[in-house]
């Protein structure tokens, strides 16, 4: 679709032209009419599919440069992300004069962005926490607020932003566009839609869901560990799930591992809740790619896009199979099921056989049994939680501010009532955890450890 086929102005046409936007990219050409109609849209797209133009496009035609009042409201994760939606927009701006775009965000410095507030800006773009203080602080009014971006919605959930963003949401009027984009789309995306949104229009133009495609395969074997680590260097998972029949083997194999240099934690139903959750987090946000975990233990646990799960025993009953190979290959991405058995074992793994499933030998396996696995995270604790008042923007500020971290080395963040975790690329965990245990955070000491 070429834009001249939208009813833009005739100097955007030009701008966007001069770009070299000729054509709009499929999530432009499916947003934009709905967005210029005043809709509420979700939208998912693919990174670099040009999300940030088709709202961009949206909200600057919609935009009355007279009128010196914040118009347009774009939240994103972190200070890099919203330097680059700013420079986009800006880029786009360009067809008409004077358009004051601002930026609000973390780690700068408070008192110039109140200078800048008291000269009147027409869009801010800004990351939740910083966004919040100057409305808390009354330097920022959103009462004329037409348009509300939240960009990389899932990103913004996973770094623990919902609380700050409904915070902000109670500050602007009634009647808004409500614009949400996201690289990736799940329940929890939906959910926050459904909480803030009206009759929001859903975009996708990654791929159709289609049925969840698991491949399953069985692996006979004299030496399960050898022939794990061997899967592990062949098809490098990003996260496993193994599940053994009993807690005592899942403590042992996690053990066995970690001695092997392979990164492993056993969840099993003789740790406390405490220490259930510290497994979990580790989990769930790349401290630790492997998992070992009885049926009990992993009962209720959710974990998104999985890409293995590994059975190192022949589990008690195909029920219990078909549920623990349900784990991977969630929302339509292929996942890998693999079974190991032991001449013992033999009999059960024949009533496993069909067509779809295939069965192999250890000696067909390609990969090698010296490969180590570290994680790609390591998770900081920080002995402060909601009812310290924490939240995600005072952890981010303090990790980009003091300790002088990108956002993009920053992983899920997770706030609890009295603890926060938060993951950090393992190259800078020093570095963090130093600047955070010399340093205050909103203007607290907090103990700060390594898990
Ligand atoms: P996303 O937010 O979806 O990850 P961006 O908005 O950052 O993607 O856009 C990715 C790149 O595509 C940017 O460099 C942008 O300038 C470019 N781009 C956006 N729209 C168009 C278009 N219609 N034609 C050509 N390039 C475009
Ligand atoms: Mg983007």
């Amino acid at each position: 679709m070429n834009f001249k086929d939208l009813p833009l102005e005739a100097e955007m046409l030009t701008t966007l032209d001069s770009l070299g936007y000729t054509n709009a990219t499929p999530i432009q050409a499916q947003t934009l009419p709905l967005i210029l109609d005043g809709k509420d849209i979700i939208a998912e797209a693919k990174t670099g599919s040009g999300k940030t133009a088709a709202f961009g496009i949206g909200l600057l035609s919609k935009l009355d440069v007279k009128k010196f009042r914040v118009q347009s409201l774009v939240m994103c994760p972190t200070r890099e992300l919203a330097d680059q939606v700013a420079k986009e927009l800006r880029r786009i701006a360009r067809f008409k004069h004077n358009i004051k775009i601002l930026m609000l965000t973390g780690g700068e410095s408070f008192g110039r962005q109140l200078g800048s507030l008291s000269h009147q800006a027409h869009i801010i773009v800004g990351t939740p926490g910083r966004v919040l203080k100057h409305l808390n602080k009354e330097s920022l009014e959103l009462t004329n607020l037409q348009t509300l971006v939240l960009d990389e919605a899932d990103r913004m959930l996973d770094m623990g932003f919902l609380e700050e963003v409904e915070s902000v949401m109670a500050f602007t009027p009634k009647e808004k566009q409500t614009l949400l984009f996201s690289a990736t789309y799940d329940n929890e995306v939906l959910a926050v839609s459904k909480r803030i949104q009206k009759d929001a229009v859903s975009v996708k133009t990654t791929q159709a869901e289609v049925a969840n495609k698991i491949e399953e395969q069985f692996i006979a074997t004299q030496n399960k560990e050898d022939s794990f680590v061997k899967i592990l260097s062949e098809r490098k998972p990003e996260n496993v799930i193994v599940f053994t029949n009993t807690k005592i083997e899942a403590k042992e194999l996690a053990e066995n591992l970690q001695k092997r240099k392979i990164d492993a934690i056993a969840i099993h139903g003789d740790l406390e809740q405490y220490e259930r959750n510290d497994v979990l987090v580790q989990f769930a946000n790349k401290s630790c790619p492997i998992l070992v975990a009885t049926d009990v233990a992993a009962r209720g646990l959710d974990i998104k896009e999985l890409s293995m799960v590994v059975n190192y025993d022949i589990p008690h009953g195909t029920e219990t199979y078909t549920h623990r190979i349900g784990r991977t290959a969630r929302a339509g991405a292929e996942g890998v099921a693999i079974t190991l058995y032991s001449a013992y074992e033999q009999e059960k793994a024949d009533e496993y056989r069909s067509s779809e499933r295939s069965f192999i030998e250890d000696a067909e396996l390609k990969g090698s049994t010296n490969y180590e696995l570290k994680p790609q995270f390591v998770t900081l604790v920080i002995e402060g939680g909601k009812k310290d008042k924490l939240r995600a923007g005072d952890l981010l500020g303090a990790l980009t501010g003091d300790a002088g971290l990108k956002g993009s080395s920053i992983g899920k963040i997770d706030i609890y009532d009295r603890q926060a975790y938060v993951a950090i690329e393992t190259k800078f965990i020093d570095n963090a955890h130093d600047a955070l245990k010399r340093g205050k955070i909103k203007g607290k000491k907090f103990s700060v450890w390594i898990l």
